[in-house]
């Protein structure tokens, strides 16, 4: 990108620590199955459009059989086996994933478009703590608070049908898998149908972990194959990471039918600065809210609300900061922003974008050089951008941030909470009284002070409104997957 003040070498982390193979099967009872109905579809790169690997399309018989394989081992083997036997079982997986980090991330990248510098630095590491943390709860249950009916550790739930997107991979599979088989649950996995590939290897983890057959299935698809799985009367519970619109379908179609339910949909977060907020702080927190993994964050920071009086200051300090990001190839060590994961996703960003030029906000993005091939959107910020304005509405899941500005702490919490969404906001002020009190008036599950998009296993994450409810994290996400 121009405007930096000098060159990097290129820095490329090499793709052959990855074995890729052609095609991949279903992962049903342990082990890889070709589909019933012998229906595939290719996956790519989204930097470089090239064609990584054939991935199986589950048709609901397929799905039947991945539900069919969960229930024997929840009830032959899984249920049967004492707490600490399964959080034995957490623990190798958790050490097998910090083996194979490398080859993950690198996978991760190549398949999801994301900088290898976040997959490596921040997706795996988090993927290994989820386990980690939830191995340590197995044999704790009964400690962890919630109530149950009967006397004794709180009960599992059965077969949980689990669908994920694709913004966060294996990240979203470990915010899944980890707590249910924590509680003695199986699972019936779908990842996202453009980001397969990290799912399959954390199959292949699974067998060389020696996991009982049928207690993890990872059936791959699009939305068909993830509305067959929450459909399958054989399911008792379903959680769902993904659009608001999918979330609505999927509470519609699941009501009555006595199935537990967890929906974590989208958002549009505030991330509001203050005029005594640190401003190169700030900048780092604005820049990480809205354009880590390109924007494609439920939680992402994408309406910026600045004080009136540190207005000037704080664009001109996010401009020159932005000046500095780097795009391009997701595999080189010093790339900011990688590619769009779809040209779907980047077709919907082309077009919020538009719209909110022509309602009247001034685009800006920096001087920047897109790839020739692949799907990629430059970083871009909306000045002048009203309440009423599509772009500061709708949720762009792109780098693409819209800037509103506020006079008074209320008028801040006003703004910030007149949105559909509540997932996530941030508040940067030197005053600790006042983060207090912004907490405890904005309605977002995580609020962050003074930084973004920190996660931990231990900390408990999800929305209002429609950005869905349950929580997954720390003891809270264990009562999705327990009797209680
Ligand atoms: P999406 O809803 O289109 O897809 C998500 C998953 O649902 C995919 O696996 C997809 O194949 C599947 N799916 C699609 N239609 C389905 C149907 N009818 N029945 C069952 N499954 C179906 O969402 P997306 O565009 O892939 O993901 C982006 C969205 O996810 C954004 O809105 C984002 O905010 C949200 N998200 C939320 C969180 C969170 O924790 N709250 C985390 C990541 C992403």
């Amino acid at each position: 990108m121009a405007g930096k003040k000098f060159d990097y070498a290129p820095a490329p982390e090499s793709r052959g620590i990855v074995d890729l193979q052609p095609a991949y099967g279903l992962f049903i009872g342990g082990e890889f199955v070709d589909p019933l109905d012998g229906r595939a579809f290719k996956t790519v790169s989204p930097a470089t459009e090239e064609v990584l690997a054939e991935i199986s399309e589950a048709g609901p018989r397929d799905v039947d059989r991945a539900v069919v394989a969960a229930r024997r081992a929840y009830e032959r083997v899984w249920s049967k086996l004492p707490a600490r036997e399964r959080g034995k079982y957490l623990f190798r997986i958790a050490r097998i994933l910090q083996e194979r980090a490398r080859e993950l991330a690198v996978l991760e990248s190549l398949d999801n478009g994301k900088p290898i510098r976040e997959s490596r630095d921040v997706d795996i590491p988090l993927v290994a703590a989820w386990f980690f943390h939830y191995a340590g709860w197995a044999d704790k249950l009964e400690y962890a608070g919630v109530s149950t009916a009967s006397s004794g550790p709180p009960k599992p739930l059965g077969v949980a049908g689990q669908i994920i997107p694709w913004n966060f991979p294996l990240l979203m599979l470990a915010w899944k898998i980890a707590p249910a088989l924590a509680c003695g649950n199986t699972v019936v996995l779908k990842p996202a149908e453009t980001t397969s590939l990290t799912a399959l290897l954390f199959a292949e983890i699974c067998q060389q972990a020696d996991l009982p057959p049928g207690v993890v299935n990872i059936v791959t698809g699009a939305g068909e194959t993830g509305s067959a799985l929450v459909e399958h009367p054989g399911v008792d519970k379903i959680a769902f990471t993904g659009s608001t619109e999918v979330g609505k379908m999927i509470a519609r179609s699941t009501a009555g039918t006595g199935k537990k339910v967890t929906l974590e949909l989208g958002g549009k977060a505030a991330n509001i600065v203050f005029d005594d907020a640190p401003v190169d702080q700030a900048v780092e927190g604005i820049v990480n809210g809205i354009f880590f993994n390109q924007g494609h964050v439920c939680c992402a920071g994408s309406r910026l609300l600045v004080q009136e009086s540190a207005y000037d200051e704080v664009l001109t300090s996010l401009k020159r900061r932005l000046g500095t990001l780097r795009l391009g190839d997701p595999l080189d060590k010093n790339t900011d922003i990688g590619a769009i994961n779809s040209p779907e996703q980047l077709g919907r960003i082309r077009e919020l974008s538009d719209v909110g030029e022509s309602e009247g906000a001034a685009r800006w993005s920096p001087p920047c050089e897109l790839p020739d091939k692949g799907f990629w959107f430059p970083p871009t910020i909306f000045t002048g951008v009203s309440q009423a304005h599509r772009i500061a509405r709708e949720e762009i899941f792109g780098p693409v941030l819209s800037v509103l500005t506020f006079r008074t702490p209320a008028e801040a919490v006003e703004k910030a909470n007149n949105t559909p969404y509540g997932l996530s906001a941030g508040v940067w002020t030197d005053k600790g009284s006042r983060i207090l009190w912004m907490a405890g008036q904005l309605r977002a599950g995580v609020v962050w002070a003074n930084t973004f998009n920190r996660f931990d296993p231990a900390s408990p994450f999800g929305g209002y409104k429609e950005s869905g409810f349950g929580r997954e994290g720390g003891r809270h996400g264990l009562e999705a997957y327990l009797d209680v």
